[in-house]
């Protein structure tokens, strides 16, 4: 297969062929082709128009409308459910940032909240009594959010139990994060399995058993061990940031995916990058590496904190 190389902005990802013209063909880019035989690889040159997948019967995208420490959240679409994992910009930046995607709060379904952290949450009650959107939240999760609002619509999952919505099943599954009782989350449908993970703490047993045979991975890619070192953050949030309530370094993630990673994954998300203490150039390289030694070549996608990620569209799961 023919490998693309599409750089958008200060974006770089590898993306199949066949799921750029699947991108392609359900996107309003304005592109120009630039063919190297030489490299055997086509680099795309001169995007002219803003990202932009318009609402369309896509089966599966997913989007990193923010990512990093100053706000996340992640748009998962699954045959016409749309739902946010978490909301830390504000309501109005969420909607924003939905639009460059081609959507609007009103064509979200619910919200899955991981955690209470500041970066996760400032959203989620504006967008939910704005748009009268499901919240699904840890009870524990709830009572350390204050500052949540009501929700007309409220439901506690717990981690561990797997809970439906519309098509969708969501299972929790926790993590060592420093929250009260902090998630990751996996989505299965007809589609295939999503995996999210960040603010993971350190990579236990139980977060590698979830996130086994996803169609796409959105994992936690936090810092580089050499840049958080050298960096000029105080020794002690060094620690918190290291420590197993912390976040994971592109290498602990790095280990992570090797035990998960396998021949169905699609896209790889690398999410809540660390913007002092990491480089999406040198993320980037050091999980494709890490792929091509388990001999899988998935798409990456880098997170950014400023703008949406490119979107990874799937086209439905052939049936034979
Ligand atoms: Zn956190
Ligand atoms: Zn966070």
């Amino acid at each position: 297969m023919k490998q693309i190389f599409f750089k958008d902005f200060e974006l770089f990802s590898t993306i199949h062929k066949f799921s750029l013209q699947e991108y392609l063909k359900s996107s309003s880019l304005q592109i120009s082709f630039h063919e190297n035989h030489s490299l055997q690889h086509v680099v795309i040159l001169g995007i002219r128009a803003p990202l932009q997948v318009m609402k369309g019967n896509n089966r599966v995208r997913v989007c990193l409308l923010a990512s990093g420490s100053r706000g996340n959240s992640t748009l998962i679409e699954v045959d016409g459910c749309r739902l946010l994992i978490d909301a830390g910009l504000s309501g109005v930046e969420t909607e924003r940032r939905l639009s460059t995607v081609g959507l609007a709060g009103e064509d979200l379904h619910g919200i899955l909240v991981t955690h209470e952290h500041h970066d996760h949450v400032g959203g989620i009650g504006p967008l939910a009594r704005r748009h009268n959107l499901p919240v699904f939240i840890d009870r524990q999760t709830h009572t350390a959010l204050p500052k949540l609002g009501k929700v007309a619509d409220l439901h506690h999952f717990s981690s561990g139990e797997t809970f439906s919505f519309q098509n969708l099943s969501i299972s929790p599954f926790s993590t060592t994060h420093d929250a009260v009782n902090p998630v990751g989350f996996t989505i299965e449908s007809s589609e295939g399995k999503i995996g999210f993970a960040t603010d993971l703490g350190i990579p236990t047993r139980l977060v590698a058993e979830q996130l086994k045979n996803c169609r796409v991975l959105v994992l936690e890619a936090n810092h580089d061990e050499q840049m958080l070192q050298n960096g000029s953050y105080p020794w002690s949030l060094k620690q918190r940031i290291r420590s197993r309530h912390g976040h994971l370094s592109n290498h602990e993630s790095c280990l992570l995916l090797k035990e998960t990673c396998w021949s169905g994954l699609e896209a790889l998300f690398l999410a809540h990058l660390s913007e002092e203490n990491n480089c999406p150039d040198l993320a980037g390289e050091t999980f494709r590496q890490t792929l091509t030694d388990c001999g899988h070549n998935p798409e990456i996608i880098i997170g950014r904190q400023r703008c949406a990620s490119v979107c990874f569209v799937a086209s439905p799961v052939m049936v034979s």
